[in-house]
Formats: structure tokens, C-alpha cells, sequence
């Protein structure tokens, strides 16, 4: 079969054959509809992040999928249901997460995850797994569904930031983005979708106008914060002093810088992955305000099986010029050099490997 893979002697992402895989007892089969490439598939070819199955000279990518029950070898799954895989799966001992339904909370070295550390991912014709990391979904997310798998990072995200205020009255009213990447826009579009508690939101980005991700902010109702002009420790200022930053830009010192863009009692979630970066930062003050403002500061990664439930429903929430619109690339496999192309006028590609 047709698989999209980065190998030890290759400099970037090509198209190999590979055998069809075959599923074991208590595993289904699955054909690849689409998967979406994200930061962490450039981060993974780029070798700064993840790393190839044990003895395998190469690895294939891919982490966000939507694909149909090809056999369902006894699973108890339905053939020809759709289905959108989970990432992490355990590997040694994990301390109970997985059994607990919580991998997304496993420590790293007890988990592998599909396309980007220590095992394949889905960017095959197929590719096989257990029936508890596949999350059913409608023949309707046939097109969009492997958006399920990012949007299930921010509601994760989002249920930890509310779980860290949640021991008093908090009533946010605005939110602050950063970064206008794929991850970025689709948390901008689930903070603005009707059940969202914001009314103001912001999106912080570095382009100038015209610009489609700019485009996408301006429509969605958000502010767009060149962060050239304003910098994140001045939007107070400029803006407004945030109830919750979303920081998806993985520049290092946004990190820090938030706790300066919160207003009192507010929570910052970080998920951007930075490489090694040594700067300075006053870290005496930064300490003070998170003490004296009451406010929270916390990393997130990864998902557990309810926030990609919560997902299906935010996906279907979404209007749909904004999916459109972020999609700006569906390529063949056999064009697969092509849809990891970036550039200003590119948001998020797609691999199509087959429709329904
Ligand atoms: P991208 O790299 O595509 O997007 C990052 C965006 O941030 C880009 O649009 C970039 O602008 C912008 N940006 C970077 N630095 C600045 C700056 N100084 N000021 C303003 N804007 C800036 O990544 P994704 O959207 O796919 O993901 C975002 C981050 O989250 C990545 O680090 C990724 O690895 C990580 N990630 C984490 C997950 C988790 O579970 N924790 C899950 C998925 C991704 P420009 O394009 O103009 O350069």
C-alpha cells in the first residue's frame, strides 16, 4: 500500500510502498479517508520532535485521520461506519492512565503515539488499531472529521483551564489566542461558537494585512493583534487585561509573557512545543504577579476519548465557510511533497487517500 513516511537517509516527507498491515485478534481494519497535517508533522520531519518505531528505518506520519471500518476482524465495530483514531497508545508501564481512560495525562516514556513518536502514524492507504482508541463518528465528517483530533486538544485545554478556576465564582468574559496557525484558528472558531462563555475575544498573530488567516480572525468577530506592533505583555494596555490566554504559537517567551497579558484570577494554558531557547526574563516579578493576582499557568497536551466526543459536537457547530476557508490544500498521496508545503496563503493541507 501507498504510504506518506520520512525515512532515516530522506531530507523530507515521500511517498513509499509498504505491505497492507494485517489486523491481530482484537484489532480492526481501516482504510484512510483523509489526514491533516499540522506544526507537530513539520516539527516530526524537521527531527525536532518525536521519533521512528523501534527498528524501523522509517516512519510514517500522520496523527489526525478519519477512516472507515474496513473489517472488523470482531471488534464489534460496524463496517463501513466512520471512525476517528486516537494518538497515544501505552507503552510499558504508564502508572494506570490508559486503563483509566486518561493517556493524554500519561507521563512521557510510558506512551507511544501514532505519527509522531515511536509508531506509525495514518498516513496509509490502511492502517489497523483497537477498537478503544477509535471514536465513532457520522458519515457526515467524512470530509472534515480528522479536525476532531486537534479541536479534542483544545477541549482539552479548555476543561483544564475551567478545572483550574473552578474553586470560586469565576466568570470569564475574554480570551486571547496566540498564534493564527491551524491550531490557533480552530480554538479561535470554538471560543466563538454560541455555547462559548466569551464575549471578547483576540487572535494574536505576525502578518500583515491582507492575509487568510487575518481574513479568518476579521470573520470569525475577533480582534487580530499583530504582535510586531503590540506585544503580548502590552495588550493590557492596548486591549485589555485577558481572563484566559491560549498560547499556539510555541514561541518561548509568550509563555511568560501571559501572565502579564492575564487580568487578576485569570489562566493560561500553554501547547505550543518550543525548541531550546535561553532568555531572560525578570522572573521575581513574574513570580509575584502569579501570587498576588491569583493567577494559573499550565501546559497541556494531547486528549482523552470525551474531549474528542466534545469535539464531534464542536466540529458540527463550526459555520461552514470557516472550515473552508482554514482547508486550503486536499492533495493525492502521490503529491504528498506538496501538501507539506507552507507559505502565507497556506493554513491547513490534507492527504486524501479515499472518500466513503
Ligand atoms: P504553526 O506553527 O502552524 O502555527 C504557529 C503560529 O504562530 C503561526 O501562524 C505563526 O505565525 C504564529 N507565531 C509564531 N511566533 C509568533 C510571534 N512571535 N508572534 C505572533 N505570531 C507568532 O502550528 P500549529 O498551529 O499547528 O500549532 C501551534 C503549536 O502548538 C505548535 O508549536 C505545535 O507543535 C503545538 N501543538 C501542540 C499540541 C498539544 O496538544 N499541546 C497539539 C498540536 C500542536 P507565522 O505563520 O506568520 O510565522
Amino acid at each position: 500500500m501507498k504510504a506518506v513516511a520520512v525515512t532515516r537517509e530522506g531530507s523530507g516527507p515521500e511517498l513509499i510502498e509498504v505491505p497492507d498491515p494485517t489486523p491481530e485478534a482484537g484489532e480492526a481494519l481501516l482504510r484512510t479517508l483523509r489526514v491533516g497535517i499540522d506544526g507537530t508533522d513539520h516539527e516530526v520531519i524537521a527531527g525536532n520532535h518525536g521519533g521512528y518505531p523501534e527498528g524501523d528505518d522509517h516512519q510514517i506520519l500522520g496523527h489526525e485521520a478519519v477512516a472507515v471500518v474496513e473489517d472488523a476482524n470482531g471488534t464489534g465495530l460496524e463496517e463501513g461506519s466512520l471512525v476517528v483514531p486516537t494518538v497515544r497508545r501505552p507503552s510499558g508501564a504508564d502508572g494506570g492512565h490508559f486503563e483509566r481512560g486518561e493517556p493524554d495525562m500519561a507521563p512521557d516514556g510510558a506512551y507511544v503515539e501514532r505519527g509522531i513518536v515511536g509508531a506509525h502514524g495514518y498516513m496509509s492507504e490502511l492502517f489497523t488499531s483497537p477498537p478503544e482508541f477509535l471514536v465513532p463518528v457520522p458519515d457526515s465528517f467524512a470530509e472534515y472529521g480528522f479536525l476532531v483530533e486537534p479541536i479534542s486538544n483544545s477541549e482539552k485545554a479548555f476543561e483544564h483551564a475551567f478545572a483550574a478556576r473552578s474553586a470560586f465564582d469565576w466568570r470569564p468574559e475574554s480570551a486571547l489566542v496566540l498564534g493564527n496557525g491551524p491550531l490557533g484558528l480552530l480554538t479561535l472558531a470554538m471560543l466563538e461558537t454560541e455555547r462559548s462563555p466569551f464575549d471578547r475575544t483576540y487572535c494574536l498573530g505576525r502578518r500583515d494585512r491582507p492575509d487568510p488567516t487575518v481574513d479568518i480572525v476579521d470573520r470569525l468577530g475577533s480582534t487580530y493583534v499583530d504582535s510586531r506592533q503590540t506585544p503580548v505583555d502590552e495588550i493590557p494596555e492596548a486591549h485589555e487585561a485577558v481572563d484566559f490566554v491560549y498560547e499556539a504559537t510555541g514561541y518561548a517567551k509568550h509563555a511568560f509573557e501571559t501572565v502579564d497579558a492575564l487580568a487578576p484570577n485569570g489562566v493560561g494554558a500553554l501547547l505550543g512545543i518550543p525548541e531550546d531557547w535561553t532568555f531572560e526574563i525578570d522572573g521575581g516579578r513574574l513570580h509575584r504577579e502569579l501570587v498576588l493576582e491569583n493567577k494559573a499557568l499550565f501546559g497541556s497536551v494531547n486528549s482523552n476519548v470525551g474531549q474528542y466526543e466534545a469535539a464531534k459536537d464542536r466540529l458540527t457547530a463550526f459555520p461552514d465557510w470557516f472550515t473552508d476557508a482554514l482547508v486550503t490544500g486536499v492533495y493525492d498521496p502521490d503529491d504528498a511533497d506538496a501538501a507539506f508545503e507552507t507559505g502565507d496563503d497556506v493554513i491547513k493541507t490534507v492527504v486524501e487517500f479515499d472518500t466513503p
